[in-house]
């Protein structure tokens, strides 16, 4: 007898399998083209994603997951949450008043971004304050319109959860959440029963902001919303959709009059399992099974997952399992089809969005007793991850040797910071407020193209590298002529901070088009470490050393951090995180030792991804947070004492983490704070912070160049609790996504504004 179980999908790459997204967005931007042709062209792409789906022959297909920007943005303009500086008069928000939100405009900054949970996707924080929600467009219905009439799909509308929505947003005390989602509930409530209307099923309703922990008052929030919700829309099966984690307590979430609840049985620990298994599941509802990682490249074993579903159908009936991924497909590449370079035993290992479809279907059918159709799949798949197992690569006796003897390195510098300060000063002779910048400066067209033609052949080597000096001159020239201080060579040989070690290093292989968003229209294209990582030769040594013979000024050394390197790549799954981190450490050890011996002594060591790395629930926070400083001290504590150690985060968010940044011990840290509007500096003056801090004074993300005064202020701001003496100035993050226009007026306005205020001081 066979058995139908439902698959479902949370959420499909927004991106298209060639980025068509990416370059319609920015074609747009440009002005290339009108909004028109714009909504034409995403029209079709949006087109291409739900037919993907029905292919893979997927059940509940998610619409209203495609966005133009990012679905939190969505949600607020959706219910009319524009900030007061934006020129708005009510009604549906026009596209150039949304992107203008996203990405500032002449008038008005950018509303703040920041990370979703512990991904690498930045969301738009809306800013609710005083304003009243009201229902401006109904997003989700117009998106299940199209799936119907373009593809006789009938889709699964996405929508953020109100609960999430509200813990994401800011303008209102924390503690007035209630009062806010109850001013909140009507509009939310309108857009469901227009759905209802419409005649649709099944609605998920994305609450990830559960599995960060619930207290006493969470759960009577949730109780309200959903008791108010369901109510009202009778007639929908509504899916309380959680992932990332563990949903605890799952007893509070068992009580929500919901149809549905999805839990993620990767990223939990087990404690979803264990739960179900303790509290068995209520005979009235569906279990949305995350089986399959959403956030992995990697084939899932089949036999393992296949012994997950029995072990979840102890408690619930086949046919009220719906299989799925453990989060959104976001995370992921669109297709392994598209790789036509990497050698078999690997490119087999690999599964990314269509693929894990594919995985769903095959087992649904086998779990539903289908045996005759997935047998040989099956077998296929087994093969393909024993071969992929048995790679000599991927169990190196050297590394694994030199990992096992990491604990006898010395853990930290051979002085502490407060008398290593004194030998630096000495050393480097800086003025009161040094300015720098982050290390990149713009990747224009050019520079890309030149890359292009190296990497297909039509330049040599040697042509290539003379035109990276060429860009590398010009930066240095420039640097100087705007009188900053401390200067850098400006990364033009790096497609990507991550991906330009990986190529160096070995453990590495790299995908032809694995993109995936990480804000707007910007994508990363992780690269993979699939094996053991270990240095091979010098990575950086020959553009710093060339960009330092330029100068008299210090050149800082650049280099991406282990921790950023392990949280910005695609990690292997066989071994624990800390293990493949400690791999990169003792790699990036070897380089700096290599910097310093070539003469450059103020090495960067960037760090902006170590807090997303932090795990969810704060009692797991400890243990990461110990290995990742540990990782970065294994990197860098060998040098000189006189050798400056800089550090550079982005995304402020930092304040519960400060104690560690400390414990990196690097001598100088920058950092974004120009978003965060000065949040984050009171939470450095509280822990007595005595490092060197880089205080971004301005915002990168948007072409917008800030006036002298604004950024004085900034700077003003920040020296009212801060000391002068402890001061850097720089922008918030690196330079290579702006224009040279824009970057030379800004870091000109920089250097006068630091001139300024050391004036006073
Ligand atoms: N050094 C890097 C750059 O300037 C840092 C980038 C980052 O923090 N994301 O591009
Ligand atoms: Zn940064």
């Amino acid at each position: 007898m066979t058995t139908k179980l439902i698959t479902s999908n949370l959420g499909y790459p927004r991106i298209g399998k060639n980025r068509e997204w990416k370059k319609t967005l920015e074609a747009y931007w440009s002005g290339k083209i009108g909004e028109q042709e714009f909504r034409v062209e995403m029209a079709d792409i949006q087109l291409q994603h739900l037919q993907s789906q029905q292919q893979a022959g997927i059940d509940l297909i998610p619409v209203n997951d495609f966005t133009f920007y990012d679905h939190v943005l969505d949600t607020a303009v959706m219910f009319g949450i524009v900030p007061p500086r934006y020129d708005y008069d009510g009604g549906a928000v026009p596209l150039d008043l949304y992107f203008a939100m996203a990405r500032g405009n002449a008038a008005a900054p950018a509303c703040e971004m920041t990370k979703w949970f512990n991904t690498n996707y930045h969301y738009i924080v809306p800013e609710i304050g005083s304003l009243t929600p009201r229902l401006t467009e109904n997003k989700p219905l117009a998106a299940y319109r199209f799936a119907k009439a373009q593809a006789g799909i009938e889709g699964k509308p996405v929508i953020v959860g109100l609960y999430t929505f509200l813990k994401l947003s800011k303008g209102f005390p924390a503690a007035d959440i209630s009062e806010v989602a109850a001013r909140f509930l009507p509009a939310y409530i309108q857009l469901l029963q227009e759905l209802q209307q419409e005649g649709v099923t099944w609605v998920q309703i994305d609450e990830p902001a559960i599995v960060i922990g619930l207290n006493a008052e969470n759960i009577a929030l949730l109780k309200t919303i959903y008791s108010g919700i369901s109510a009202a829309v009778p007639g929908l099966n509504l899916i309380l959709q959680t992932y990332f984690e563990a949903a605890e307590p799952l007893e509070a979430l068992l009580e929500l009059p919901v149809q549905a609840i999805g839990l993620d049985f990767v990223h939990d620990g087990g404690a979803n399992l264990e739960a179900i298994g303790r509290l068995g599941w209520p005979e009235d509802k569906w279990l949305g099974a995350g089986i399959i990682d959403g956030r992995s490249i990697w084939r899932a074993d089949p036999d393992t997952k296949l012994a997950l579903i029995e072990k979840l159908a102890l408690h619930v009936p086949l046919d009220r399992l719906i299989l799925q991924p453990s989060s959104s497909l976001l995370h992921v590449p669109v297709t392994v089809q598209s790789e036509g370079k990497l050698k078999p035993a690997v490119k087999q290992a690999l599964a990314f969005a269509d693929e894990k479809l594919t995985e769903l279907r095959l087992l649904a059918s086998a779990a539903g007793g289908d045996n005759g159709t997935a047998e040989a799949e099956l077998a296929g798949s087994r093969e393909a991850l024993a071969v992929f197992r048995a790679l000599p690569e991927r169990g190196r006796r050297d590394v694994a040797e030199q990992v096992r003897r990491l604990d006898e390195l010395p853990d930290s510098r051979s002085l502490p910071f407060a008398e290593r300060v004194k030998l630096q000063q000495d050393k480097w002779r800086l003025p009161l407020l040094p300015t720098t910048t982050i290390g990149s400066f713009p990747q224009t067209a050019e520079v890309r193209q030149a890359r292009l033609k190296w990497r297909k052949g039509v330049w040599n080597e040697e042509r290539y590298d003379m035109f990276v000096r060429r860009q590398i001159a010009e930066a240095i020239t420039l640097q100087e002529e705007l009188g900053l201080d401390v200067l850098v060579h400006g990364e033009f040989e790096r497609t990507d901070m991550v991906e330009f070690f990986g190529e160096k290093l070995g453990g590495y292989l790299f995908t032809q088009n694995g993109w995936v968003q990480s804000y707007g229209s910007r994508c990363v294209k992780p690269p993979v470490i699939y094996a053991d990582v270990a240095f091979i030769q010098p990575m950086t040594v020959k553009e710093s050393v060339y960009a330092q013979s330029l100068t008299k000024l210090p050149v800082k050394g650049m280099l991406t951090g282990p921790v950023t390197i392990l949280n910005w790549s695609f990690v292997r799954d066989d071994l624990s995180r800390e293990e493949v981190a400690k791999q990169i450490a003792l790699a990036l050890r070897h380089e700096v030792q290599a910097l310093e011996d070539a003469g450059i002594e103020m090495i960067q060591v960037d760090e902006p991804a170590i807090r997303e790395g932090l795990p969810l629930k704060a009692e797991d926070h400890e243990n990461y947070l110990n290995w990742a400083v540990r990782s970065f001290r294994v990197a860098t504590n060998h040098v000189k004492d006189t050798t400056q150690v800089h550090t550079h985060m982005c995304y402020s968010e930092f304040n519960d983490m400060i104690g560690a940044i400390s414990a990196m011990d690097a001598d100088v840290i920058s950092i974004e704070t120009s978003r965060s509007h000065g949040e984050l500096i009171s939470a450095f003056e509280d822990h007595d912070y005595d490092k060197g801090i880089g205080l971004g004074v301005y915002d990168i993300h948007s072409p917008r160049v800030p006036e002298v005064e604004e950024m004085t202020q900034n700077i003003e701001r920040a020296l009212r609790v801060l000391d002068a003496g402890q001061f850097w100035i720089n922008p918030d993050c690196g330079l290579k996504t702006r224009g040279w226009e824009e970057t030379e007026a800004a870091l000109r306005n920089m250097v006068l504004a630091a001139g300024n205020v050391r004036k006073k001081n």
